[in-house]
């Protein structure tokens, strides 16, 4: 059984109180809070293991490396990448989708082409693209969503032809799960190549990117229980061995002389300079900690959290929901609007009740644009999060009502 009390337990910072009320965290999808097992294991590092990776002979160095070089092993088992070679290390999923800029888009993209992606994308996968486009004078394409917040199906047809489409397996507002799978056969057959965007998905359902058939996969740790300055992109071995590095220095060369440098093998030709360590082995330990709730267990819970969330937000007079009504449609997150209260001011009246969510237009403006709101209010789930929480945030959005006599 699914015991969310003694999850719990396990995030110290659950028993926090803010402004004198206990913390109730609706904000996962920006971050999420991480284990204590996870914050031990970067303060252990610090404590026990500290030293370079890659670098020194010695034996603490070897042991950092050791443990570093594990992780990935961990990673490419978590998303069934065929190859530790496949697992980049990143800081995050706005890095990994630069990298796929810089290393293939600039060398394969060319004038004419087409780039296909959605409205719905965060700016981490949209803007590199409209600037890979620009760059190239390509043209972009965006899929259109309907009154569902879903991809429109016969929209879909614009990625027959293009060269490189980019999606999102979750977004990060509608909470709408693309079938990426299909989008990823249709970029398949069409010969382009395709980058899913897993930051949402990656910490919320089992991901399996051989299932998937992408050829980029880009996901960050700090969503899924892991310290800041972790991700990874994954890419096709074949892929990455043609694609050019985005940084250069450090240890990701070969041979270096005074006319010319040669490059270190996958997957350390695209990882210049010193790595964050200590948050990597943070990262392994992560994935640890989802893989023994189970990544089903955590897409059932997410899920019972959501439906939940839809239901009681649902009956709040004057709370319009955005994006698709069925919780099983939904990554473990809600957004929604109140009439006449400026999604900033939800936000900040439920904070003087310890409550956190986020306001904004959730670094996905183009959406926002097209949705025709300037901002929304979003509540986000995650493993640690009780319906209990989902009641706090009802009773503070009638408290914002009544200060607004809306
Ligand atoms: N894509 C989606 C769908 C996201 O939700 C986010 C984070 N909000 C990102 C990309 C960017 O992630 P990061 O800031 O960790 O690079």
């Amino acid at each position: 059984m699914y015991d969310v009390e003694k999850i719990r337990q396990d995030f110290p910072i659950l028993r926090e109180k803010v402004g004198g009320k206990p913390l109730v965290y609706l904000d996962s999808a920006a971050t999420s809070q991480k284990p204590k097992e996870v914050i031990d294991a970067v303060s252990n590092f610090y404590l026990k293991s500290n030293a370079n990776v890659a670098r020194g002979l010695h034996r603490l160095g070897e042991e950092a490396t050791r443990q570093y070089e594990e992780v990935r092993f961990k990673v490419k088992d978590f998303i069934n990448a065929r190859s530790e070679r496949e697992v980049l290390f990143t800081k995050n999923t706005t890095e990994a989708a630069n990298m796929v800029l810089y290393g293939w888009g600039m060398k394969n993209i060319k004038e004419g082409d087409r780039i296909v992606t959605t409205i719905m994308e965060h700016h981490s996968n949209f803007v590199p693209w409209q600037q890979l486009a620009r760059m190239k004078k390509a043209k972009l394409d965006v899929i259109d969503i309907d009154a569902d917040g879903k991809l429109k199906e016969d929209e879909l047809e614009k990625i027959m032809g293009a060269k490189f489409v980019a999606v999102s397996a979750a977004s990060n507002v509608l909470g709408t799960l693309n079938d990426v799978k299909k989008i990823c056969k249709l970029a398949r057959d069409s010969g382009a190549v395709s980058l899913v965007d897993g930051a949402q998905s990656v910490p919320s359902m089992k991901t399996d990117v051989r299932d998937i058939g992408c050829d980029f996969l880009a996901f960050s740790g700090h969503k899924m229980l892991a310290p800041f300055g972790t991700g990874a992109l994954y890419g096709k071995e074949e892929i990455l061995q043609a694609m050019d590095p985005f940084l250069y220095g450090s240890e990701m060369i070969h041979k270096v002389t005074v006319e010319e440098s040669t490059w270190n093998d996958l997957p350390h030709r695209f990882e210049a300079g010193t790595p964050v360590v200590a948050e990597t082995i943070g990262l392994g330990v992560a994935i640890d900690y989802m893989k023994k709730l189970g990544m089903d267990n955590v897409k059932r819970h997410k899920e019972d959290v959501t439906a939940y969330a839809l239901k009681r937000l649902g009956e709040v007079n004057g709370v319009k929901i955005i994006g698709p009504k069925n919780a099983h449609e939904r990554a473990g997150l809600v957004a929604f609007e109140l009439e006449k209260v400026h999604p900033h001011d939800v936000a900040a009246i439920l904070d003087d009740s310890g409550i956190a969510i986020r306001s904004g237009h959730h670094c996905a403006m183009p959406l926002h644009l097209r949705l025709d709101i300037p901002a929304s209010s979003r509540a986000s789930f995650h493993v640690y999060t009780k319906k209990e929480e989902i009641d706090a945030l009802i009773t503070g959005l009638e408290k914002v009502k009544m200060v607004f006599g809306a």
